[in-house]
């Protein structure tokens, strides 16, 4: 049976794919409305299991959201689910772009829950907005000039 590694939108839409499930316990920790959390329950019951990455897997994530550019759109909690991801060679069901994307580098399958999502790999730089100086890494604000700065593809 194929395996999913499950983020927080799987249970706010309520939609699963049939298979062997996993999450981490920060996702079940999101879980906040009621008709959410009788889901949950019902997908344990099921099989579903609350697991962990390994540090390696997070750690080879993280490395490829920087390369990316998709790091500074990921918080801890996604970057343990690509992880698991990864752990359990499953693939991920999430409606998040960023998430995706990592996935898509890492050659992960991934699948969303609303069944839209990306068709290719994004690589992001960023671009000030007065200036237009172009950088490699997200900073707060640009170098040279000091305004915002804009994700642009690369
Ligand atoms: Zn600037």
């Amino acid at each position: 049976m194929r395996k999913y590694v499950l983020d927080t939108s799987v249970f706010l839409n309520q939609i699963h794919p049939d298979g062997v499930l996993f999450t981490i316990q920060e996702v079940v920790d999101e879980i906040r409305n009621s008709a959410s959390k009788n889901y949950f329950s019902n997908l344990v019951q099921i099989g579903l299991s609350v697991d962990s990455p390994t540090p390696d897997s997070i750690s080879d994530v993280k490395k490829m959201a920087e390369y990316t550019g998709d790091i500074g759109k990921l918080s801890e909690t996604d970057i343990k689910l690509i992880a698991l991801a990864k752990t359990k060679s499953a693939t991920i069901v999430s409606s998040d772009f960023a998430i995706q994307n990592v996935s898509l580098a890492l050659e992960l399958k991934w699948i969303s829950p609303d069944r839209k999502g990306i068709k290719s790999l994004l690589l992001w730089k960023w671009r000030c907005e007065a200036c237009f100086y172009i950088f490699e890494k997200p900073l707060k604000e640009c170098k040279i000039c000091g305004s915002s700065l804009r994700a642009v593809r690369k």
